[in-house]
C-alpha cells in the first residue's frame, strides 16, 4: 500500500524521489498547465520502452503506484547489457488536473465541456467540418444525458443497452465524439496542453535514433474484481486484430502470463478515435521502425451491480449535473470513483500483483535479448 497516494502532489513527490535514485528525472510543463508531467529514464539504449500512467484521473493512483513499485523493486533486475540496449521511460500521470480532481477528463476552461484526453490525440482540429464523426453516439446521447433518476433512467439505459448491444450503438458510446462538449467520451475542439506536452515527451524519447518503441499505458476499469477471492483481471488491450503483427508481438513476448485482448473490429482502422496508442503508431510510421503500443487494463468488477449500465448512467448523470448545476452530485461522484478505482485494499494489492507480472515479463524480454 505504500506505493499508493491520496493526491497528485503526494504521488508526484513519491515518484520524483524514487526516480532520482535510479534514473534521469525530468518534468514537462506547458504554459497554461498547473500540473507538470514527470518522467524518469533508466538505461541508455536506442530501443525505447515507455510505460505511461494517469491519462484518466478517475482511475486514481493505481498507475502511479505501479510505477513507484517498479522504481523501488524492479529496476535492479534489469541487466547491464539490457540497460545499454534499451531505455525504459516511465511517464507519470499525464492528466494531473483529472487526477487531483478525480475526473476521467480534463475540464475545458476556455470552451466548456469535459474532454477525454484519450480521444484528443492525433486528431486534426484545424478543419472543424472534417472532424471524425460517430453517428451511433448521437442515438445514445439523449438517454445518457436525460434527467438523473435512479429508477426511470436506469431502466431506460438498461433497455437501451439490450436493444443496441448487437447493432454497435452501445459500443459506439465510448468510441469518441467531437460535437457534444458535455456528452460522453468527448474529444474536444483543439489539442489539449496535456496532449502537446505528452507528444513533446515522446518526441524527446524517440530523438533521431530510436530503433524501436514499445509503449504501454496503465489503466483501470475494464474487467472484473473478484471481491471474495481478492483478485482482479488484467489484460493487455491491443488496438489491432489478432493476426496483426503488433498483436502477435505482444502474444509472443507476454502471453500467457499477461492475457492479450486484440480488437478484431479494427480491420480497416482503429476503433477508438483520438487515442494515444494509435496516435503514437501513426506519428512514428515514417521512420520504418517497429512501434508496438497497448493499454494494460486492471479490472474493477461489478460495482455496484450491472456495472456497464451503472457506469454509463453515472457518467451521464455527472454531465447532466455539471451542465445544469455546475457541480456533480456527491453520490454520483462516489459511484464513479468506486467504479474505476475501488477503495478496497484487497483490490489495490491485487492490482499491483497483476502489473508486477507484466513488468517481470518486460524485464525478462529486455534481459533475454541483450545477452
Ligand atoms: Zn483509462
Amino acid at each position: 500500500m505504500k506505493f499508493y497516494s491520496e493526491n497528485w502532489f503526494e504521488a508526484t513527490s513519491k515518484f520524483a524521489h524514487r526516480a532520482m535514485d535510479v534514473g534521469v528525472f525530468s518534468a514537462y510543463k506547458t504554459p497554461d498547465m498547473q500540473y507538470e508531467i514527470t518522467c524518469v529514464t533508466i538505461g541508455s539504449g536506442d530501443n525505447k520502452i515507455v510505460i505511461n500512467s494517469g491519462v484518466h484521473g478517475i482511475e486514481g493512483y493505481f498507475g502511479s503506484a505501479a510505477q513507484n513499485m517498479f522504481l523501488a523493486n524492479m529496476v535492479s533486475k534489469i541487466s547491464e547489457p539490457a540497460l545499454d540496449k534499451f531505455s525504459i521511460v516511465l511517464i507519470h500521470v499525464i492528466n494531473g488536473w483529472g487526477m487531483q480532481n478525480r475526473m476521467r477528463e480534463v475540464f475545458d476552461k476556455k470552451n466548456g465541456g469535459l474532454i477525454d484526453l484519450n480521444r484528443n490525440f492525433g486528431i486534426d482540429f484545424s478543419k472543424p467540418e472534417q472532424l471524425p464523426i460517430n453517428p451511433k453516439y448521437a442515438i445514445a446521447h439523449p438517454v445518457l444525458l436525460s434527467t438523473p433518476d435512479k429508477i426511470i433512467k436506469k431502466e431506460a439505459i438498461k433497455k437501451f443497452r439490450q436493444e443496441h448491444l448487437k447493432d454497435g450503438v452501445w459500443a459506439a458510446i465510448s468510441h469518441g465524439q467531437y460535437y457534444e462538449p458535455y456528452g460522453l467520451f468527448y474529444g474536444g475542439c483543439e489539442r489539449l496542453p496535456e496532449n502537446v506536452a505528452t507528444m513533446r515527451i515522446y518526441d524527446d524519447i524517440m530523438g533521431k535514433n530510436a530503433k524501436s518503441l514499445i509503449s504501454i499505458g496503465l489503466h483501470t476499469g475494464l474487467g472484473r474484481f473478484y471481491r471474495k477471492k481478492a483478485d482482479v483481471t488484467s489484460s493487455l488491450l491491443v488496438s489491432h486484430p489478432e493476426t496483426h503483427k503488433n498483436t502477435l508481438f505482444f502474444k509472443e513476448k507476454l502471453a500467457p502470463n499477461v492475457p492479450i485482448t486484440p480488437d478484431n473490429n479494427a480491420i480497416s482502422g482503429p476503433t477508438l478515435l483520438g487515442d494515444l496508442v494509435d496516435c503514437l503508431e501513426n506519428r512514428y510510421k515514417s521512420r520504418n521502425i517497429p512501434v508496438y503500443t497497448a493499454d494494460f487494463e486492471i479490472g474493477t468488477g461489478e460495482f455496484p451491480i450491472m456495472s456497464p449500465v451503472y457506469k454509463r448512467m453515472d457518467m451521464g448523470d455527472a454531465r447532466y449535473d455539471l451542465l445544469h448545476y455546475g457541480k456533480i452530485n456527491n453520490e454520483t461522484w462516489a459511484n464513479l470513483t468506486e467504479s474505476w478505482y475501488p477503495s478496497d485494499v484487497r483490490w489495490k494489492n491485487a492490482a499491483l500483483r497483476r502489473v508486477e507480472i507484466l513488468f517481470n515479463d518486460i524485464i525478462y524480454y529486455m534481459n533475454s535479448i541483450s545477452k
